[in-house]
């Protein structure tokens, strides 16, 4: 592993232009509930039938004290050495970074140039999709005082801007996403690179010359399609890489 650890730290060293997306891996550590596995589990319902937006129609209240819940463990949450290397590479010129999570804990760790392509869950937005509340507005509290959580622009029900299984993303995060692949090296970390959008963007980045690398504990069908796979924890490798980088 050591090997491949170095292979990268040169990689970083010598690009201009670094591309970073991160997913639920990079979280993990820091003990954000994941969708899958047993933490996934709520009340005896699974997350892929929670976030999606036919749930909600269905019962708002109930997506809500779900969202309550999940925002109430985010926030005894801290960033981990993941986010603190990363944030520190963000500071580079030329680093870019694209989040699918929605926990903002790339925010609190100070990461620059950082695009959360699927929304925040401090943030909420307009379901009635009234104009102005289509913007999305933060909203730290927890709990909110009312629930569900109103617009305040007109009135109707917010939710929660985050993209659900079955939406699109939003299609300027989408542009930035794929201007982002025009990199020298692109790193996949804590996401199973197999899933929309993330394999669209390694396969873009590694078409457009990128050096392109998988940081996953396990191995991914997109394993074989990356230059460099590195099957270890991305609290473990990345601050790995970031010492080697620190050497003379
Ligand atoms: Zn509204």
């Amino acid at each position: 592993m050591s090997g491949a650890l170095d292979t990268l730290a040169r990689r970083i060293q010598d690009a201009k232009r670094l591309t970073i997306l991160t997913g639920a891996g990079v979280s993990a550590a820091s003990g954000v509930p994941t969708f899958r596995g047993p933490a996934g589990l709520w009340r005896h319902h699974r997350a892929e039938d929670l976030a999606t937006p036919e749930a909600f129609a269905n019962n708002p209240l109930l997506v809500w004290e779900w969202y309550g819940w999940r925002r109430e463990v985010i926030l005894a949450c801290r960033p981990n050495p993941a986010h603190d290397v990363i944030a520190e590479w963000s500071l580079r010129p030329g680093c870019q970074v694209l989040t699918q999570n929605v926990d903002d804990l790339h925010v609190r760790a100070g990461t620059r140039s950082l695009a959360r392509i699927h929304g925040s869950i401090w943030e909420l937005s307009c379901w009635e999709q009234c104009e102005r509340g289509a913007t999305p507005w933060r909203d730290e509290s927890v709990p909110f005082a009312t629930l569900p959580p109103r617009c305040p622009h007109c009135g109707g029900l917010a939710r929660p801007a985050v993209i659900w299984f079955g939406e699109s993303l939003r299609s300027d995060d989408l542009r930035a996403a794929f201007r982002a692949t025009a990199c020298d090296v692109f790193i996949a970390v804590g996401t199973s690179a197999v899933v929309y959008p993330a394999a669209g963007l390694v396969h873009e980045a590694r078409g457009g010359g990128a050096f392109t690398v998988e940081i996953n504990p396990e191995a991914t069908p997109a394993s074989a399609a990356v230059d460099l796979a590195i099957h270890t924890a991305a609290e473990v490798a990345l601050p790995l890489v970031a010492s080697l980088m620190k050497r003379p």
